[in-house]
């Protein structure tokens, strides 16, 4: 493990650290889907951690993540904690949050609810109900929604 981490270490860019373990390829898919495919990325899967007995470890060479990427990665892995590097070294490090409400991020699973109807034109509006692991529900149906199984927008 600790070489598998040494080998992998980045000059400059973004680590998303304690990611729950098995959730890494979901966090990969919002950034393949947000941030184009970025110049390097290394996935360490079940890395022991102290705080969550497995994790995963997502490292992004020369990428910056923007709020509405690190929005998307907090529904899915609430206890990620990010990691920026300049010259090998963390020089910031922030947990990832949530606002109270995520408006046209995450589709409601009802599919009879009025943000599933395109002639209405609604966007979605999930509250914020629970923070880990998180629980969305819909404004307007009140479905409720997993965050390790949402469909993001
Ligand atoms: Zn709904």
């Amino acid at each position: 493990m600790g070489e598998e981490l040494k080998v992998s270490k980045i000059q400059r860019g973004t680590v998303i650290d304690h990611i729950r373990a098995g959730m890494a390829p979901a966090v990969l898919k919002i950034l393949g889907i947000e941030a184009g495919i970025p110049d390097v990325v290394v996935m360490a899967m079940n890395v022991h951690s102290h705080k969550l007995g497995r994790k995963d470890v997502v490292k992004i060479e020369n990428v910056i993540l923007d709020e509405g990427t690190l929005q998307k990665i907090a529904i899915i892995a609430p206890q990620a904690t990010i990691n920026l590097i300049e010259d090998y070294r963390v020089v910031h490090k922030h947990k990832v949050s949530l606002p109270k409400a995520l408006r046209g991020v995450v589709r409601c699973p009802n599919r009879n609810c009025i943000t599933n109807a395109p002639e209405e034109r609604v966007l979605p509006l999930l509250v914020l109900e629970r923070e880990d692991p998180v629980e969305l529900r819909c404004h307007y149906c009140e479905e409720l929604v997993r965050g390790d199984r949402v469909e993001l927008l």
